[in-house]
């Protein structure tokens, strides 16, 4: 009998180590493909670790993770939309997006058991409510509140649970994510705004695949228009901003179907690795944890940006490590981008003061040396 494993695969089962495990969410997908193009956070993804827990407790802990307040904040603002049966936010969608709201159907899929299960049964709730709304039935709900959405991932059936509402009057259903930062004068935090449009994204992409699988006809049933529902300024009354992700909902499919399985990613890998269970473990020393991290680093191999730094638990010990070794993605995209092929940022140095290029390194020396020069004649 084959033997049971959690991942797909019985050697990344034993790569996690018991490591801290992750919530199979939207905003875990979302920022795995944010980082797709890492080696080491794509198996991570594939292995469930929870990169937040990582290092926690060694110098390179990064503190994620909202505090108290917002998470009680957060919970205030959504339990105010659920008013009064859904009363203030069946409002932002008669306000802003001109819906009859008037004899509106919900339908709260929350509750229950949050184990596999559960989920199971939720994404089973949520394809019937998904069918029922794409074939026009009278009592098909028009809010859609808990919805679970399935997708393979790394070879692995996986559940996601979308913070987010979906919902249809008279036309294709809408995808929306609810957040606690505040909207002031119609502006919000750019990052923030950025990693919620990158989560209804990936669940407009979801429901797209699950409407294709109960045959309908995905583009029309779904739009590509995200909603983003925050409170405005400092207080908890709600607002509504509506954005256009086509584009992010086409590279989340580009980049979550090139996923390798996860018998692929494991036969990627070399034995004798550190577990993540070891590395996460609290009750070792700090030294041996930090070496592990490091080797998995080194042996499967990473992709630092200066954008790591809002999205991945061990991003202080890459950019620490990018540091080190000079890595010219330290100082961002566009720099990186204008010295390709060029291994670090001593070496730039170095070709820019008239070092001999290598054959592979000799067009960007040259604009680096033309830099130089006009460099030290302004200097002057
Ligand atoms: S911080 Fe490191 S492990 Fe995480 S995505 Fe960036 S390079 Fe990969």
């Amino acid at each position: 009998m084959a033997r049971k494993t959690t991942t797909g695969d019985p050697r990344l089962d034993a790569l996690a180590g018991g490591g801290p495990k992750r919530s199979p969410n939207v905003r875990a997908l979302a920022r795995f493909a944010a980082n797709s193009d890492c080696q080491l956070a794509t198996v991570g993804f594939a292995a469930r670790i929870d990169f937040d827990k990582l290092l926690v407790g060694t110098e390179f802990e990064v503190p994620f993770g909202q505090s108290p307040f917002a998470f009680r904040r957060g919970d205030r603002f959504e339990d105010l939309l659920r008013k009064n049966d859904y009363d203030p936010l069946l409002g932002l969608f008669r306000d802003h997006l001109g819906f009859k709201v008037s004899d509106a159907r919900v339908k709260n899929l929350r509750g229950g058991a949050r184990n596999r299960r559960g989920m199971e049964k939720r994404a089973k709730q949520t394809e019937d409510e998904i069918r029922a709304i794409i074939q026009g039935s009278k009592s098909a709900p028009n809010l859609l509140d808990g919805a679970v959405l399935t997708r393979e991932i790394a070879g692995v059936r996986s559940y996601f649970e979308a913070d987010a509402i979906a919902a249809q009057f008279d036309g294709p259903i809408r995808a929306g994510e609810v957040k606690s930062f505040p909207t002031v004068d119609g502006q919000a935090d750019p990052d923030k705004v950025g990693a919620a449009v990158a989560q209804v994204s990936i669940y407009i992409l979801l429901l797209r695949e699950l409407v294709a699988r109960l045959g309908g006809d995905p583009e029309q049933a779904v739009s590509d228009e995200a909603l983003i529902i925050t409170p405005k300024n400092t207080g908890l009354q709600p607002t509504m901003c509506v954005r256009p992700v086509r584009a992010h909902v086409e590279r989340a499919r580009r980049i979550l179907d090139s996923t390798p399985s996860a018998t692929e990613i494991a036969d990627s890998l070399p034995r004798k690795l550190p577990t993540f269970g070891s590395i996460a473990d609290v009750s070792a020393r700090e030294s041996k944890r930090v070496d592990g991290a490091r080797k998995l680093i080194e042996v499967i191999g990473n992709n630092y940006r200066p954008s790591c730094l809002a999205a991945c638990g061990l991003s202080r010990m890459c950019r620490h490590r990018a540091h080190e070794r000079g890595d010219p993605q330290v100082v961002g995209g566009s720099l990186e981008r204008l010295v390709p092929g060029i291994s670090s940022l001593d070496r730039v140095h170095k070709l820019a003061a008239g070092g001999r290029p290598k054959k592979e390194e000799a067009a960007v020396a040259e604009q680096l040396k033309r830099a130089a020069t006009l460099r030290e004649r302004y200097a002057k």
